[in-house]
């Protein structure tokens, strides 16, 4: 059963640790962080972007393949299934599908038009039981073609987003998508702080969770992050372990071109990095 990220955000939060969200791309890589997910007892959450959406033949087939695979794969710590970085439409879209949590990436609009945008959408998600994360302050780097710089979000902005009754808040804290360059400055605790100071006890999203040292993950979950986004590092390990295969030569030895085998080392490596994260992030037991 999909469920809300609410409460295991809640639980998080209070409990000072952070849910990962872990992008999914396809079957490989769903089944990798479920199974992962069980064998360490830890709350997951599933991002999907529009773009991901659209890959897997849309929303719905996003749906019928993650509720079926929980079911046949016996997976029974909770599991929300997520829009990241949704537009309106998209949100509208993924809410009719039966996704579980949804996040409106309204923070490229005046701050008024996405509060309006938010209010309409935390009223859909109320009455649904639905999870809604919003945004403020673009988060760098590129996601899905677009680019950003990498900003800090407005503190007073995060308050009227916050005020609105969404379930959690994505601030950009200096955090980028991606690959970090040579010269990032690292994350900034001084907004995070104001930021928190602000929102009081709404759960924090940190976007961009490849890369950033360990030690500033674990200050900014002190510092009330509740959830984490990793989606680049799953697909550098899953590009490794392929790129080793067939460096290998191995799809070449006897059945070695099934699929299967093929994609087998770039799963196993996709669970070694969720388990990692979810290590890292202290989410491990939490179920
Ligand atoms: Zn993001």
């Amino acid at each position: 059963m999909l469920v809300s990220a609410k409460e295991m955000l809640n639980k998080a939060r209070e409990g000072k640790y952070a849910v990962g969200q872990f992008n999914i791309n396809n079957l490989e890589w769903t089944k990798a962080i479920l199974l992962t997910a069980q064998e360490l007892s830890s709350p997951v959450i599933l991002g999907v972007s529009e773009g991901a959406g659209k890959y897997m033949c849309g929303y719905k087939t996003v749906v019928g393949m993650v509720k079926g695979m929980i079911e046949e794969l016996g997976i029974t710590v909770p599991v929300a299934l997520h829009l990241d970085h949704g537009t309106f439409e998209g949100a509208k879209a993924c809410i009719n599908a039966g996704f579980s949590s949804i996040m409106f990436d309204g923070s490229h609009y005046p701050i008024q038009e996405n509060i309006e945008k938010t209010t309409a959408l935390v009223n859909a998600c109320d009455v649904l039981g639905l999870s809604l994360e919003a945004e403020v302050g673009a988060i760098g780097g590129e996601e899905d073609g677009v680019i950003g710089a990498g900003e800090c979000a407005d503190p007073n902005e995060c308050k009227m987003i916050a005020d609105l009754g969404v379930t959690m808040l994505a601030a950009g804290i200096g955090n980028i998508h991606g690959k970090y360059p040579e010269n990032w400055p690292g994350l900034s605790f001084e907004t995070l702080a104001a930021v928190k100071e602000k929102v009081g006890d709404m759960p924090l999203v940190l976007h961009g969770g490849t890369g950033i040292p360990e030690d500033m993950i674990k200050k900014a979950i002190s510092l009330g992050v509740a959830k984490i986004n990793v989606n680049t590092e799953c697909q550098l390990s899953f590009q490794a372990a392929t790129r080793k295969y067939i460096e290998e030569g191995k799809d070449l030895q006897g059945k070695g071109f099934d699929p299967r085998k093929l994609l087998a080392p770039g799963f196993e490596a996709i669970k070694a990095t969720v388990k990692e994260k979810m290590e890292l992030f202290g989410s491990v037991g939490k179920a």
